[in-house]
């Protein structure tokens, strides 16, 4: 539709007459979004706005190399996975050359969910066994299994209690709140040897390398190889979730894992690796797929069709030929001490979260007691969408923003990001 076309207030009575009340959307009076370009958004009445939150594309909006690669494809051939064609081949080949030894066994589905749930039953078919330890505060997706994980009370408050019993555990480790960080990894081993001394050792640990769910928080040091090392002394398997922090966005490492310095045994992709069309994956051990192969099922329509893998190929030909990963660690470097800088000169602005472009600026009433800011943070929101600024919270405490705009984001937006901040945080939200 061409700008000025479309009631606003009317198209949203539709879509809620139309979707379930659990099918939310950002803002209560949402501009309605016609167009994208690079890290730019353009509504219906021709605002433009900064996306800062924009993990899912990745390589940018409306990207044209991207746009003819799937056209060409799909003028070509699209169908399953079963056939056999040089681009799921190619793809899968890409993609594991990205990963560590031993970790060289593709799957391709459609959405981080997907793979998430694969990875747990990948798990649960290696161990044998259920019982599965995750960390709190985490998302991981809503299929049945990656939805058991996920124990974020900003996406379900009842989420604990509601856990099926062979979900069990351990407290989000944040480092810079207050406890020891040695404290968590501890803590976490000690829940393993519990589980295992209790008949119930757990067949698989899934965690964010970086803690993307909480706005980039990096997991004390050392935590993943204290907790991977428990979990295989008793036979259990370690999924890294690299569907949020994976993919070069954190631009000094490429996948979140490297950061911990530890090889998972499964890891888990989706978002970047489409830059908006779905396209998710489980990179694994020959050894563990072929385990699953033993008592499980697995195939995908959609996944690794002729046109997901031409997305997949493209995605990685532009995050190389553009340098986006650098672009990542030096724009997003700029970024993070700039807003270093900020909070400085305001105290809401407490910590700044991340690497790269997967920052996570966090607001609190009180340094001391880390109280967080949460309605405050909301109203910022708000303000900065004002002055065309798209940003969200995120976190259990809704008091963190999460920062995770797609990797062409320039040094210029990085500067007006800040400016749009500085002000709402000086005249007031
Ligand atoms: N894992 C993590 C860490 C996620 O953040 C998400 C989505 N936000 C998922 C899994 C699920 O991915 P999808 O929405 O593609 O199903």
């Amino acid at each position: 539709s061409s700008p000025g076309t479309v009631d606003a207030a009317a198209l949203l009575a539709r879509r809620e007459a139309v979707f379930a009340d659990v099918q939310e959307h950002y803002f209560d009076d949402p501009p309605v979004m016609v167009r994208g370009w690079r890290e730019h958004l353009v509504d219906a009445d021709g605002r433009v706005y900064l996306d800062t939150l924009n993990n899912v594309t990745s390589v940018g909006h409306a990207h044209p190399r991207l746009v003819d690669a799937v056209a060409e494809q799909w003028r070509l051939l699209n169908t399953n996975s079963r056939f056999h064609y040089p681009a799921v081949v190619e793809f899968s080949e890409r993609l594991a050359a990205l990963l560590p030894e031993p970790l060289d066994t593709v799957f391709l589905v459609n959405s981080g969910s997907e793979a998430v749930d694969l990875a747990l039953r990948l798990g649960q078919a290696w161990s044998g066994r259920r019982d599965v330890l995750a960390v709190r505060e985490a998302y991981h997706g809503w299929t049945y299994l990656s939805d058991a994980v996920s124990t974020s009370v900003a996406d379900n408050p009842a989420a604990l209690e509601t856990r099926p019993e062979w979900v069990h555990t351990v407290p989000a480790p944040y480092g810079h709140r207050g406890a020891s960080p040695a404290r968590y990894a501890d803590g976490a081993v000690a829940e393993v040897e519990r589980l295992a001394a209790g008949g119930t050792p757990v067949g698989a640990f899934i965690a964010e390398p970086i803690f993307g769910n909480a706005g980039g928080v990096a997991l004390p040091d050392g935590y993943l190889a204290a907790v991977y090392a428990a979990v295989r002394a008793h036979g259990g398997l370690a999924i890294a979730d690299e569907v949020q922090v994976g993919y070069g966005r954190l631009g000094e490492w490429f996948w979140g894992f490297e950061q911990q310095g530890v090889v998972p045994d499964i890891v888990t992709v989706a978002k970047a690796m489409g830059s908006g069309h779905p396209l998710g994956a489980v990179i694994t051990t020959r050894e563990i797929a072929h385990r699953y192969r033993e008592g499980g099922y697995f195939f995908s329509s959609a996944g690794g069709s002729p046109v997901s893998s031409a997305v997949g190929l493209a995605v990685l030909d532009i995050l190389r030929d553009e340098r986006l990963q650098e672009n990542a660690r030096e724009v997003g470097g700029y970024l993070k001490a700039r807003l270093e800088e900020l909070g400085q000169r305001h105290p809401l602005l407490a910590a700044v979260h991340g690497s790269g472009f997967y920052l996570g600026p966090e607001f609190v009433r009180d340094r001391a007691t880390w109280e967080p800011a949460t309605a405050e943070t909301a109203a910022i929101c708000a303000r900065l969408r004002e002055l065309g600024v798209i940003a969200q919270p995120t976190g259990d405490h809704q008091n963190i923003l999460k920062l995770k705009p797609p990797m062409c984001f320039s040094r210029e937006s990085a500067d007006a990001v800040v400016a749009a901040l500085d002000r709402v945080l000086t005249t007031g939200w």
